[in-house]
């Protein structure tokens, strides 16, 4: 047997259980067998890349149900990639002179509300493209005159987020987005790279559409661009420049495209059964400890998933959510739970990447390091702002001294 049919063994790698939900900076998802068949078929042999990018379109517009698709190397690039698509159009110099955008519109305008940060931030993203990034309104407050104002004053395009990082109050709603947009003929771009829902902005006539084939699609590394024909030619022309420096190879896109129609076929009753065994079996064990309070918690952006929100005590858990998380993910089978909201004093647990064993090691893991807190008392010793300074420069350990 080669030794690389196990890289943990071969490479000394910590195993991971990821009770976190699709973080990529774990991996982003268990890929399905049917994306490694594809994957596996088509890596010993050549294939002319355009026309495998010209059946990912018929296979994208056949489930999604816009004009055209194609595949990118993730939807972040889909981002800079179609962004550069809406500046430069069909016109193939100007590809060749992006992120020089002389003589072209290269406003794009982006709700403030939206300016996230999905492990990089996304006005990077635009930038890259060679777009100025207009930001639209206040953190959480984006009313129709702030968006008009801005599309007077000229765009190539606006750009509209779906996802738990966005500010959630005093929004726009997409509808209203998409239409003002487009009355003054400015194509909106929608990044919902991390969403189940993909009819509302076919629906609402988005221009191009960006999902993720890594997250819930659980393909390989890949972003799925879906949208109108034009704007989609052009985002694919943008490998003949700026594209070419986050190129897809041939395995993301068959394995993308067969992640896709998977999940097309998929059957959703059936995740959601085995989810909420998940979701009974930590609500059993969990709420018997001692300084954890548990409650069932729906998804922020109505993604049909529900987790389990953990509420630490620190008085009587003896330490704190946040050094409980750090715990946790610093085991040997390291255990990563959902801590965007740590600094409130609570974790989620997200059902979706687990299976029953792992469900079971990580009620006992959190167990145990309670237990532990409490015998050594060597919890309740990190304030939030030693750990916040911390995670700060945690970054740089990558290859560092400690
Ligand atoms: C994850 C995410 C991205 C980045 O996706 P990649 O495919 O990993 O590049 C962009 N936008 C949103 C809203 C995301 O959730």
């Amino acid at each position: 047997m080669s030794a690389y049919k196990d890289v943990f063994k071969h490479w000394g790698l910590n195993r991971v259980i990821n009770a976190s939900g699709t973080m990529t900076s774990i991996g982003a998802s268990k890929v399905k067998p049917e994306a490694l068949d594809a994957i596996i078929s088509v890596m010993p042999e050549f294939v002319s890349m355009e026309q495998l990018q010209e059946r990912a379109s018929t296979v994208i517009s056949g489930i999604i149900g816009t004009e055209a698709g194609c595949i990118t190397a993730c939807s972040a690039s889909a981002i800079t990639t179609g962004v550069a698509a809406a500046i430069t159009g069909l016109d193939l110099d100007a590809i060749e002179q992006i992120p020089n955008c002389e003589g072209h519109e290269n406003r794009v305008v982006v709700p403030m509300g939206h300016m996230i940060n999905y492990g990089a931030p996304i006005h990077q993203a635009i930038a890259l493209a060679g777009a100025e990034v207009i930001p639209v309104g206040t953190a959480a407050m984006c009313e129709i005159y702030h968006l008009e104002a801005a599309l007077r004053e000229g765009a190539a395009a606006a750009v509209y987020v779906v996802s738990h990082h966005t500010v959630r109050e005093g929004e726009l709603p997409m509808e209203l987005f998409v239409e003002i947009c487009h009355n003054y003929d400015v194509p909106v771009i929608i990044d919902m790279a991390s969403e189940y829902d993909m009819d509302e902005p076919v629906k609402l006539g988005a221009d191009l559409i960006i999902y993720s084939g890594h997250k819930f699609m659980c393909g390989p590394t890949s972003g799925i661009v879906a949208g109108k024909r034009d704007l989609v030619r052009a985002t694919y022309l943008q490998n003949r420049g700026i594209g070419r420096v986050m190129k897809m190879g041939k395995e993301a896109v068959v394995g993308a495209l067969a992640a896709l129609e998977i999940w097309a076929a998929h059957d959703f009753e059936a995740d959601r059964a085995s989810e909420e065994k998940n979701l009974a079996f930590w609500l059993e064990i969990l709420s018997g400890v001692e300084g954890l309070t548990l409650a069932r918690h729906t998804d922020w952006t109505g993604n049909p998933i529900t987790r389990i929100e953990v509420q630490v005590d620190p008085s009587k858990a003896g330490l704190y959510a946040w050094e409980l998380s750090d715990r946790l993910a610093c085991r040997e089978t390291r255990i990563m739970v959902r801590d965007d909201h740590i600094e409130e004093g609570l974790f989620h647990l997200d059902p979706c990447n687990v299976n029953l064993e792992e469900v079971e090691l990580v009620a006992t893991a959190i167990s145990d390091e309670i237990d532990k807190a409490k015998d050594s008392g060597d919890g309740c010793k990190s304030s939030w702002s030693d750990v916040k300074r911390a995670r700060s420069t945690g970054p740089l350990n990558f290859l560092g001294d400690n």
